[in-house]
C-alpha cells in the first residue's frame, strides 16, 4: 500500500503531542503505513528550510502548537506555512489543543494567540477558508490513539463525523466522566478524596471537569494502561477551549452548588438528585479501602 505523506509542522509548542505521539505503542506499524516529509524529531525526508523554500507533495498536515499573527518559524510567519500547505494536503489535522484553540499560549505576549479552531467568538475571515479541511483533535497532550486512528480514518477515505469544533465525534461525543471507575463515588457525592488514591470522586472539592470535558480517556486507556481520574488525579478539562483554568484542584461552588454542571443536567435536576443522594451515606464508600 502508498504510505500516506504527512507533515508534522511544529509552531508554538512545548513538543508535548510530539512526545505523547513518540507513546503510540504501534509506531513501527504506523511508519509501515505512513511517512513524514518532514517531523521536528522523527527522521523525514525534508529540512524544515526546504519545506518552506519549495512545495513538497504531500497529503495531509500536522499542525502541532498555537497560532500567532508574529509567530515566525524558520524565518517564515508560521501562518504562511500553513496556508500555503493547506491548498497542497487533502486534511490538516490540528494536534493538540494549542493548535485546535490556542490552549496555555493564550497566556503568552504573542499577539492574537489562538489555535486553527477559533472559539466560536473568535472566529474571523482569516482562518474561514481552511476549516473545510479541518479536522481537531484537541487535548493536552493528544491521546496518540486517537491521533493515529483518525490519521488511518483518513487515509482509508472514510468521513468522519465531526462536532461544533471540529472533533471526531467518535472520540469526542462523550465525556470523561464516561467510563470513569468512580460514578459510583460521584452517584453518591463521596469526595473524600486525596490525590493518587483509588477512592473517592473528585467532582465536588478537588475540581474534576470530567463530566463536562469531552473525550475518550476512560475509554481508550493511556498507554492502553490508565487514565488521570483512574490514577487518581481530577480531569482538568484539556480537551475543551476554556482550557487552561486556573486554581485546577478546586472546585468552585456558588451556595455549595459546583459552577459547572456535567453536561445536559440542569441546575434544578442536580439539586433534586443531590437531595435524594444527601439523605444515604454508604459506609462502604465512606470507608478508607486500606485503612485499618
Ligand atoms: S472523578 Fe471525575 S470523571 Fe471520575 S466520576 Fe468523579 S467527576 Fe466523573
Ligand atoms: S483526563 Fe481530562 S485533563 Fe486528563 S488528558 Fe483526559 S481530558 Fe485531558
Amino acid at each position: 500500500m502508498k504510505k500516506t505523506r504527512v507533515l508534522w509542522l511544529t509552531l508554538m509548542s512545548c513538543n508535548g503531542n510530539t512526545h505523547s505521539f513518540l507513546n503510540y505503542p504501534y509506531i513501527e506499524q504506523f511508519l509501515n503505513d505512513f511517512e513524514f516529509i518532514y517531523h521536528p524529531i522523527i527522521d523525514s525526508d525534508y529540512t524544515l528550510e526546504e519545506i518552506i523554500s519549495q512545495d513538497i507533495a504531500c497529503d495531509i498536515l500536522l499542525i502541532e502548537g498555537s497560532v500567532a499573527d508574529d509567530f515566525i518559524k524558520a524565518g517564515v510567519p508560521g501562518i504562511d506555512i500553513i496556508k500555503r500547505y493547506a491548498k497542497i494536503v487533502e486534511k490538516i489535522v490540528t494536534v493538540g489543543t494549542c493548535a485546535t484553540f490556542g490552549g496555555i499560549f493564550r497566556e503568552s505576549n504573542y499577539k492574537d494567540v489562538s489555535g486553527l479552531h477559533f472559539q466560536e467568538e473568535r472566529r474571523t475571515d482569516k482562518y474561514n477558508d481552511l476549516f473545510e479541511k479541518t479536522v481537531s483533535i484537541s487535548g493536552c497532550p493528544v491521546h496518540p490513539e486517537v491521533l493515529v486512528s483518525t490519521l488511518y480514518a483518513i487515509k482509508k477515505g472514510l468521513s468522519l463525523k465531526l462536532d461544533a469544533y471540529l472533533r471526531p465525534k467518535e472520540y469526542f461525543s462523550y465525556t470523561i466522566h464516561n467510563g470513569c471507575t468512580r460514578n459510583e463515588y460521584f452517584e453518591y457525592k463521596v469526595d473524600n478524596h486525596h490525590f493518587g488514591e483509588l477512592e473517592g470522586c473528585m467532582f465536588y472539592d478537588h475540581g474534576c471537569r470530567g463530566p463536562f470535558t469531552h473525550g475518550s480517556c476512560n475509554k481508550i486507556l493511556w498507554n492502553e494502561v490508565n487514565s488521570k481520574t483512574r490514577a487518581g488525579l481530577p480531569c482538568m478539562g484539556c480537551t475543551e477551549p476554556s482550557f487552561p483554568k486556573r486554581n485546577i484542584f478546586e472546585t468552585k461552588k456558588n451556595m455549595g452548588i459546583p459552577e459547572f454542571l456535567p453536561v445536559g443536567v440542569s441546575k434544578r435536576t442536580y439539586l433534586t438528585l443531590a437531595g435524594i443522594t444527601k439523605a444515604f451515606t454508604i459506609d462502604r464508600l465512606e470507608k478508607k479501602l486500606f485503612d485499618d
